[in-house]
């Protein structure tokens, strides 16, 4: 099974990277997609959060980075993945992510989404925490993995 698992991931969290090494034991093959989202606002450069997402995942062989462009639908069925992976963190997450998930049943029946609940102890976890944390100085290792915590200090730090 070939898997697309979709994301802004402005930038890839503990949270992200724990999504991503259950969907790659999962899926013989898993690409993960740096997506445009018209509601949000982007801190990091597609090319840069492409080689931030590649640092995090380099010990796991099934697993390859793109950055996307269009409906995500579209990609996962030009790129011939059977299905897509999504997280749910909280209860806020599933109303966005069951109205995706139907809206992408609507136009291509054939590519299934798949819903991972997040692990507990990541369910608080976004980009957008992390960044704040960065902006702060804060002490990023429980947010970013340890990885990229330097890259994100340097980059974000005021
Ligand atoms: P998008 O802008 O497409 O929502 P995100 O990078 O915010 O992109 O999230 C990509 C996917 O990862 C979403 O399905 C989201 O629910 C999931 N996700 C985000 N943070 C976590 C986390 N801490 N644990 C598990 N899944 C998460």
């Amino acid at each position: 099974m070939k898997g697309l698992y979709p994301g802004s991931f402005d930038p890839i969290t503990i949270g992200h990277l724990d999504m991503i090494e259950r969907a790659s034991k999962i899926c013989d093959e898993l690409i993960i997609v740096i997506m445009k989202n018209p509601n949000k606002k982007y801190e990091f450069t597609e090319k840069e959060r492409k080689e931030l997402i590649e640092k995090c995942t380099a010990h796991l062989e099934n697993v390859t980075v793109e950055i996307g462009e269009g409906l995500t639908i579209d990609y996962a069925k030009n790129r011939g993945c059977h299905s897509i992976i999504r997280g749910i963190r909280a209860i806020a997450d599933y109303e966005y992510e069951l109205s995706m998930a139907t809206s992408n049943m609507k136009l291509n029946s054939e590519i299934e989404t798949i819903l991972l609940v997040a692990k507990p102890e990541y369910s608080f976890l976004s980009s957008s925490i992390a960044k704040e944390v960065a902006h702060y100085g804060g002490d990023l290792s429980s947010f970013v993995p340890e990885a990229i915590v330097k890259d994100i200090q340097k980059r974000l730090e005021k």
